[in-house]
């Protein structure tokens, strides 16, 4: 730490300031540069120079130890637009007045108001963060309105609640400050929903994929010209029991709800419906080869006629979302993409010719 008497040398002209603490302690320095650095200091220098004696211009920087607003101050001196050296030289000892006076630099930067060292040691503070201080920090996070660090204690608290809640911070806060300790529980009640609601996507990505996969299988199951249930010679996603289940409820579609023609009746059938209402939503046959999946082209007109609602559609933009994507991932190119960059990449060939 540097010694006080430097704040005098750090600048030609004599100190014309001296800045009190708590403990009593006099700090010399210039008016000059903490009017500059803070507002609030500005303010306290003009208001104390009104009095009788100019010459000894007094500002008293109380409720925090006086090594951690000798730290402040040498951060206004030379923090704000350093020169390379400079920054380069006062890294070290930068970093170790953080360490020692985070939360008590985080308080004067904000009473202070010295926006760009708040962020710093917000900055600093979370990252020195640990369950022993989460409930502390979250308390300070709130006075000096720093909603990064307060992330920073929800996620800690997140992430090991069982750690914070053995900290001297927790239990005392228990004692003396319930309402501390319901924002921290309310922290996590949110990022539990996030992660929940997290968890629910994931599990709906899932329930696409599968139904993108039937898709596929219900092209390859029909794909035989006579009708014949073809086998299949690709591996995924027709090696395991899925398309034996798709082949018997398409069966089961075509004896039970083709001979009473009411497919909401029976739940086997509806399914299958359903599974063929999506297939004729998806499908997207060239118009001269004609589709082999059942109903497909009843379906298609019908739903072309009646139209479908907004769920029906995003459910149909998901799935086919979600055949897209692992065809995108995988190195394969569809036949589709080839034709088109063939093209695009003749056109522009004849252009430069
Ligand atoms: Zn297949
Ligand atoms: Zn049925
Ligand atoms: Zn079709």
């Amino acid at each position: 730490m540097a010694p006080r008497a430097d704040f005098a040398a750090l600048r030609a002209s004599p100190a014309d300031v001296r800045v009190v603490t708590s403990d009593g302690s006099s700090i010399p320095a210039h008016s000059s540069v903490l009017a500059a650095a803070s507002p609030v200091l500005e303010r306290m220098i003009v208001g104390a120079r009104r009095g009788w004696d100019a010459d000894r211009t007094v500002v008293r920087v109380l409720g925090a130890p006086s090594d951690a607003v000798a730290a402040f101050l040498h951060f206004l001196y030379c923090c704000p637009d350093p020169s390379r050296e400079k920054a380069a030289a006062a890294e070290d000892w930068g970093e170790d007045a953080l360490g020692a006076h985070g939360a008590a630099l985080l308080a004067l930067a904000h009473a202070y108001r010295v926006p760009w060292l708040k962020r710093r040691v917000e900055a600093a503070v979370a990252a020195r963060l640990t369950a022993e201080r989460a409930v502390d920090a979250l308390k300070l996070a709130a006075l000096c309105d720093a909603p990064r660090l307060h992330l920073a204690c929800a996620r800690l608290a997140a992430k090991d609640l069982a750690a914070v809640q053995r900290s001297e911070g927790w239990r005392f806060a228990g004692r003396h400050d319930a309402g501390l300790q319901l924002e921290l529980l309310q922290l996590l009640h949110d990022a539990d929903q996030r992660k929940e609601r997290w968890e629910r996507e994931r599990a709906s990505q899932h329930v696409y994929r599968q139904l993108s996969d039937a898709m596929v299988l219900l092209d390859h199951i029909f794909a035989a010209a006579d009708g014949a249930w073809e086998a299949c010679k690709e591996a995924s996603p027709c090696e395991d029991g899925v398309r034996r289940g798709l082949e018997q409820l398409m069966r089961h579609f075509a004896a039970c709800g083709g001979r009473n023609r009411k497919p909401a009746a029976c739940q086997r059938c509806r399914r299958a419906f359903q599974l063929l209402r999506l297939h004729a939503s998806v499908c997207e046959r060239a118009g001269g080869e004609p589709c082999r999946v059942p109903l497909c082209s009843n379906l298609k007109a019908k739903m072309q006629e009646e139209g479908v609602d907004k769920t029906w559609k995003l459910l149909v933009k998901k799935v086919t979302r979600a055949r897209v994507m692992p065809a995108l991932a995988s190195r394969e190119v569809p036949e589709a993409v080839k034709k088109s960059w063939a093209k695009y990449s003749s056109r522009r060939a004849g252009r430069f010719r």
